[in-house]
């Protein structure tokens, strides 16, 4: 006969790990000591000693019953700045993911997978070259923001444990605060999973991450963005625009053949009215391809009337595209006009660690060739 599946502790929302230990006939009280020990304690077995206040009943069932959704580590990789680390995580199937952890001034960052691979194919992309393989779960979301979680308190407790960044950063470690959507995946086209692990994250009770420090990133898909404000969450979106015709789009990001530009900012004004929340709009700067002047006024115009602010990003070198990343004149300028003659906010990204392949889906390719 088949055993069922372990049941994910990470997929389950608070009120639903309190409806699952009634159905054991368990007390909720019990359940929310368990959820304490996931998210507080970040705990990473079911023993005794991990879960002092959980009877032994309670703990046999949880192993014979639950899993706590461990990626274990593949390959991890500090950045020679100190101020990132990328792990390759494994999960359940053998199949791997990227996780980051980022360290800007004064703030702590996970970058988080949302799908194995992704279906979008957008040129530049090491992950679009690889393709899609599959949707990730609500608990293997989360459980990427526990191993950062994880890591930031050994960072800080473990004597004699090296800290990341120690001889580098001059900011210490912090609890995690910020999740970008931006790893491996389009959020959007596995959106139930991807809103069900952000109902978990954003949880008071649990890792506390608030709504407006949370960014989903997508290359534009218009259904989704309807459906983020139709359900009003208010989250940080940052829109991958790269290029301010249909046209010149449609070839850095196949998806724009899907959902075309003008639907696109159509979707915008809409998420931007009913959530009253900025639109961030990702440039990823190429070298003579989309860093020139007339680039800058297109977009310039483009966003004229949309409250949206610019994200430069110079591009991320992936061995599967001929682009090179814009120089830093170029990028300033085109920032010059944005502000000077738009009067549109817009920052350059730094790039943080090159030396690890920190784009998403670089370490996955490096690792599957053997090159790590
Ligand atoms: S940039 Fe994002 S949406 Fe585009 S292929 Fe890469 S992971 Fe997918």
């Amino acid at each position: 006969m088949k055993t069922a599946a372990p049941i994910n502790l990470y997929d389950l929302t608070r009120p639903e790990l309190s409806a699952q230990f009634v159905r054991w006939g368990f007390s909720p009280v019990h359940a929310a000591r368990l959820w304490n020990y996931l998210y507080l304690a970040l705990a990473d077995s079911f023993s005794a000693e991990a879960m002092p206040d959980l009877p032994e009943k309670v703990r046999a069932r949880l192993r014979a019953e639950a899993s706590l959704g461990h990626l274990p580590t593949a390959l991890e990789t500090d950045s020679s700045d100190g101020f990132t680390r990328k792990y390759l995580l494994t999960l359940a199937d053998g199949e791997r993911i990227e996780t980051v952890l980022m360290r800007f001034t004064g703030r702590v960052t996970a970058c988080i997978s949302s799908q194995v691979g992704c279906a979008m194919g957008c040129v530049f992309c090491a992950t679009g070259q690889m393709g899609y393989t599959r949707h990730l779960t609500p608990g293997e979301i989360v459980a990427q923001a526990v191993h950062v979680a994880r890591a930031l308190r050994v960072g800080r407790t473990v004597p004699g444990e090296p800290r990341l960044g120690e001889d580098a950063s001059p900011y210490p470690c912090a609890r995690l605060r910020n999740i970008v959507l931006m790893g491996m995946g389009e959020p959007l086209h596995n959106y139930d999973a991807v809103m069900h692990a952000i109902d978990i994250l954003r949880d008071e009770a649990g890792l506390a991450i608030a709504a407006e420090r949370i960014t989903l990133s997508t290359v534009g898909v218009v259904p989704g963005i309807l459906r983020l404000a139709q359900e009003m969450r208010p989250l940080h979106l940052a829109v991958s625009l790269h290029a301010a015709t249909q046209a010149e789009r449609a070839a850095l990001v196949p998806a724009a053949k899907k959902w075309p530009l003008d639907e696109l900012m159509a979707a915008c004004r809409t998420y931007s009215e009913a959530t009253g929340r900025r639109i961030f709009d990702e440039w990823t700067l190429i070298e003579g391809k989309n860093d020139s002047p007339a680039h800058a006024r297109a977009v310039g115009e483009l966003l004229r009337s949309l409250p949206a602010q610019v994200n430069l990003i110079p591009l991320n070198p992936t061995t599967g595209y001929d682009g090179a990343p814009t120089h830093n004149e170029a990028a300033k300028r085109f920032q010059k006009i944005l502000a000077d003659e738009f009067k549109l906010p817009s920052t350059v990204r730094q790039r943080r660690g090159i030396d690890i392949a920190a784009g998403c889906g670089q370490l996955a390719v490096a690792a599957e060739a053997g090159s790590q």
